[in-house]
């Protein structure tokens, strides 16, 4: 029998990939949304997750959470006091604290949590984590660069406190290093740019600890061309790896690799139903400390207002 998932929060993702792989996977059934102002023409819809519990007790196994990171830590709790399993949409909660607190009620719950880091799942990935597994390394160079008005209209919560800024798609690049990486990364120093109308950085900078230089990330919201999401790493043994378009292409000492066709959110979900099967919850909270040291230590400048 499949596993009967709702999805809460009925926005872009969850049209764009949580429907379609969920329909496209055995082993779920969408069988409810529960969003405050969206429909969905698949399942039975409800206004309010509570209404969707009470209604259709008995009736759901799982849900995933697409809603703002803010939202999450009641959800995740009404959830679990339901017995479900739960799926959070990265970053999975608004601070170290929540993701802690949703982390306990799982347990105290037995049931599983997914904190899902979708970027994880990218083709290249997994390869350069193997590659990786026990090197040295030498340099690191993020570079996330994309035009916010292209990617992000209309999404005020992003600019909200809470809302991560740029951090939203940065930490799709945190989440691959503390992946793919050996070693802890530690941020020492940070700058962050907020537009003078907004409450979260528009583009940040942040140097990690090693080296003078040698490891970095550059998250930009301001690039209206030539955006790029690209991730390379220099090892001591001197091996190359650059991971582009977010982890989908693999270069390894310049050769493109070959690389399963696998899609990030069918990964992700294949990942959720095996936490189930098992028993057992994945919670990383490394990509979400990152940021949360960035914003700790960070200096911080002024842009012009965002329009
Ligand atoms: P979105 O389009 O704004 O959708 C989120 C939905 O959640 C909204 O449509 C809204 O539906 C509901 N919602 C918003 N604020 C809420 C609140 N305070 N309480 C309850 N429900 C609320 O955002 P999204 O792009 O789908 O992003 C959602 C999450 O997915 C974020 O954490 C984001 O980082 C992650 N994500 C997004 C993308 C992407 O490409 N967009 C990619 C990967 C991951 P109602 O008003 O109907 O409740």
């Amino acid at each position: 029998m499949p596993i009967r998932i709702a999805i809460i929060g009925f926005g872009k993702i969850a049209r764009d990939q949580h429907v379609p792989s969920i329909a496209a996977d055995p082993r779920f059934e969408l069988v409810a949304v529960a969003s405050r102002n969206q429909k969905c023409a698949d399942a039975p819809c409800f206004a309010d997750h509570r209404e969707m519990f009470a209604t259709m007790a008995g009736e759901i196994d799982a849900v995933a959470l697409c809603t703002p990171p803010t939202a999450r830590l009641d959800m995740a709790r009404d959830a679990f006091a339901a017995g479900l399993h739960v799926l959070l949409e990265k970053p999975p909660a608004a601070t170290l604290g929540e993701i802690e607190e949703i982390e306990r009620l799982g347990r105290e719950s037995g049931k599983t949590l997914f904190a899902s880091w979708h970027s994880r799942h990218a083709a290249g990935v997994n390869r350069a984590r193997e590659r990786l597994h026990d090197s040295r390394i030498r340099t690191l160079e993020i570079r996330w660069h994309e035009d916010v008005r292209k990617w992000h209209p209309g999404q005020e919560w992003i600019w909200a406190p809470g809302g991560f800024g740029v951090f939203d798609p940065g930490i799709n690049a945190l989440s691959i290093v503390t992946h793919i990486l050996p070693m802890r990364l530690f941020v020492s120093s940070a700058t962050l740019v907020f537009p003078a109308n907004k409450q979260t950085p528009i583009a940040a900078r942040i140097a990690f600890a090693g080296p003078p230089g040698a490891l970095s990330a550059d998250f930009d919201w301001r690039c209206e061309e030539g955006e790029s999401w690209t991730i390379k790493v220099e090892t001591e043994e001197g091996s190359k790896l650059e991971l582009f378009d977010g982890g989908a292409r693999l270069n390894i000492d310049g050769v493109a690799q070959d690389l399963p066709h696998s899609g990030e959110y069918p990964g992700l979900y294949a990942h959720f139903a095996e936490l189930i099967e098992s028993a057992s919850s994945d919670v990383d909270k490394a990509p979400l400390q990152l940021v949360a040291d960035a914003l700790l230590t960070g200096s911080r400048s002024m842009d012009p207002p965002f329009e």
